[in-house]
């Protein structure tokens, strides 16, 4: 009888952390038992039975949704209630597009080399390819003329349908979907995706390179064996395949190779490691949560129980990777709150956030660290960070910015939020921008970040309120006396003098609005103005108001929206 021991984990930098908890997760989703105790993982060795089935399971269950093969098949709905009475225009061109989509995939290199692998003569993809045909009307024509053609069409894809749905076709095409849409994002040239493997079964060839020689490696006496693995130094017999693994095919998804500068992934790149640590490497892309060709895998090794569960993101085809990282942060805010209960003198260390942009191929990879402090603020104004998670502007004819994106990457780099708030102050004098609401978030998501991370004095919450009230008040004045006209000249001029820091300027313009409008200055806006490091925020709430966003109404709904 053989004896099963066990296999034990434990954390170590990101990359091989990325690994371990793509490995977790695979096992727990396939219901193998896994213990996560302290920083090390631990399960028995039959869980890698079938474990090449178990790996593709795990990302065709989470990734189903985003996949082409999901798109094709799930027009069968609109096959099932199509009437011929109700047939309009609408229906039409989104059968076009079905159409367009479909024909475009089936005869894509993924799937012709899955159908290579399927290997069934019960019908081929290809010829029905051909019969799928645009409709298309002539002005002649009646739209209860097309009927006969558009059964003739839903009829094909029907067939294409069933038979895509068929599970040992679904199996292999899903499978090439997830190798195109993540795998590949993250390891290439060995095992499948070593280009001439590329008609080869998938799930046999991950087996026979990542885990065959695994149950030969346990059962050996090590004691003899002279080298060790660079990874995790485990014993290892020879510095070749089988006996052991370079680390080529991940490096080439972390940094530039060809750059000679970057001492860590040369260090990578005459290193071996045994055949456990090449399994772990493999399950990088289970580590990572990816949305289309951004993913996220976030560094927190305090513990691997936290470590699982902070990567543990469920994600559909509508979340964006904004929405993704936002949802991120909270797991991380929530696992360390759990971990202060349970020990109460932990301190809790930077956590590293790594993304992967894949379309980016020089760099891949960006890393930021996230601090307690920064972490603080990300929570304090969640409800603010999430109404930003879908807010795009247009900046200029071709150049879209969304705010979430812009404001996070501020506060990850230190950097203040000026820049853009003043930016969209303008686009709103512009006529190009209207959604106030937001900049307001950002001058309180930047005053506790002027407080709280860069030491400075930031201004307590209500005075912005009255500030950017009294600038609304102003503005009334001008509406009465029906010179709003020149509230936007005032506006340009406030504004420049906030972005070259010019106190004298700022306060001129001020004092001469004042005056126009037959007022004296208040002395709660003169007084907030005295500080250096308050004139920004205080000027730019100002500048909301008298851009015509009411401080009160913000001042009940904020703190409403923000518990
Ligand atoms: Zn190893």
């Amino acid at each position: 009888m053989i004896k099963i021991g066990a296999i034990k984990l434990e954390l170590s930098d990101w990359l091989y952390n990325a690994g371990v908890v793509g490995l977790a997760k695979i096992l727990e989703t396939s219901g193998d038992t896994i213990k996560k105790v302290g920083n090390v993982l631990e399960f028995n060795e039959e869980a890698l039975q079938d474990f090449e089935e178990k790996y593709f399971n795990y990302f065709i269950d989470k990734y189903k949704p985003f996949t082409s093969w999901q798109r094709i098949i799930s027009f069968e709905d609109e096959i099932n209630s199509f009437e011929e009475n109700t047939l309009n225009d609408a229906f039409i061109n989104k059968l076009n597009d079905y159409i367009e989509y479909t024909k475009t995939k089936l005869k894509s290199a993924s799937y012709k080399s899955g159908y290579a692998i399927i290997d069934d003569n019960e019908i081929d993809l290809l010829n029905e390819e051909k019969k799928l045909k645009k409709i298309k009307k002539s002005k002649k024509q009646l739209i209860s003329d097309l009927v006969p053609m558009i059964k003739e069409q839903l009829k094909y894809i029907q067939a294409i349908i069933s038979y895509l749905k068929r599970d040992d076709v679904k199996k292999i095409i899903l499978a090439k979907n997830i190798i195109y849409d993540v795998i590949a994002k993250f390891w290439s040239d060995v095992s499948f995706l070593n280009k001439n493997n590329s008609k080869n079964n998938m799930y046999e060839e991950y087996k026979s390179y990542f885990t065959s020689n695994i149950m030969t490696y346990l059962k050996d006496e090590k004691h003899k064996y002279k080298y060790q693995c660079f990874s995790c130094d485990a014993p290892i017999s020879k510095l070749s395949k089988p006996a052991s693994y370079d680390l080529t095919w991940v490096n080439k998804m972390g940094v530039d190779m060809s750059r000679k500068t970057s001492h860590f992934w040369n260090f990578y790149g005459d290193s071996f490691i045994c055949p456990i640590c090449n399994l772990v490497y493999s399950c990088i892309p289970a580590g990572f949560t990816v949305i289309r060709n951004r993913g996220i895998f976030i560094n927190e090794n305090n513990s691997m129980e936290n470590m699982i569960k902070v990567n543990n993101t469920s994600i559909n085809n509508n979340t964006s990777f904004e929405e993704l990282e936002e949802k991120s942060y909270f797991k991380i805010a929530d696992s360390i709150k759990q971990s202060e209960i349970e020990r109460a003198s932990k301190e809790i260390d930077n956590i590293q956030i790594v993304k992967l942009d894949s379309r980016n191929d020089r760099r891949p990879y960006t890393f930021n660290i996230l601090s307690k402090k920064k972490l603080h603020i990300i929570v304090n104004h969640r409800k603010r960070l999430r109404a930003l998670v879908n807010a795009t502007v247009k900046v200029s004819s071709n150049d879209y910015i969304n705010l979430y994106r812009e404001v996070i990457g501020r506060l990850y780099n230190n950097k203040n939020q000026f820049d853009i708030i003043n930016k969209l102050l303008i686009l709103n004098l512009d006529g190009k921008f209207n959604r106030l609401g937001y900049v307001k978030s950002i001058i309180n998501i930047n005053n506790d970040f002027i407080g709280g991370i860069m030491g400075k004095q930031s201004v307590y919450y209500k005075d912005i309120d009255k500030i950017q009230q009294l600038g609304y008040e102003l503005r009334n004045i001008y509406e009465i006396k029906k010179a709003d006209n020149k509230i936007s000249g005032i506006c340009y001029r406030l504004l420049n003098a906030l972005k070259t820091k010019n106190q004298n300027r700022f306060m001129d313009t001020l004092i001469n609005a004042y005056m126009y409008g037959g007022k004296q200055i208040p002395v709660i806006l003169l007084d907030a103005l005295k500080g250096d490091d308050k004139l920004q925020t205080v000027g730019y709430a100002f500048i909301l108001g008298l851009q015509g966003e009411s401080g009160k109404l913000n001042l009940g709904k904020e703190e409403k929206g923000n518990e």
